[in-house]
């Protein structure tokens, strides 16, 4: 789910992407549509993966990764918000803020 949520994000059309906070907040809507979110769990996942399977769904995430890092752009204000420690360069790219309006 975490995987389909990244792919469908990235399909999105245009040359950048914004990320999407959701409006409720709870972890269910935001694995959905927080890009970020889906993006912790792979980790979390590929962690705990065994070495074959772990190798096949990191060399799929790697081709994500490289094209949201591509289509998104860093977040001069990142450094406003609380951050917490061990966050990753995916939650310090620009959110839409009009989004959640
Ligand atoms: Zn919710």
């Amino acid at each position: 789910m975490a995987l389909q949520c990244y792919r469908s994000f990235l399909a999105r059309p245009g040359r950048y992407l914004y990320l999407t906070a959701t409006v409720c907040g709870c972890y269910e809507c935001d694995l959905k549509e927080d890009v970020a979110t889906a993006r912790d769990l792979l980790e979390l996942v590929l962690a705990r993966l065994p070495p074959r399977a772990r190798r096949e769904l990191a060399a799929q995430v790697a081709k994500l990764d490289e094209e949201l890092y591509c289509r998104t752009l860093p977040d001069p204000l990142a450094y406003r918000r609380p951050r917490s420690p061990g966050e990753e360069w995916w939650h310090w790219r620009i959110y839409d803020e009009s989004s959640h309006l």
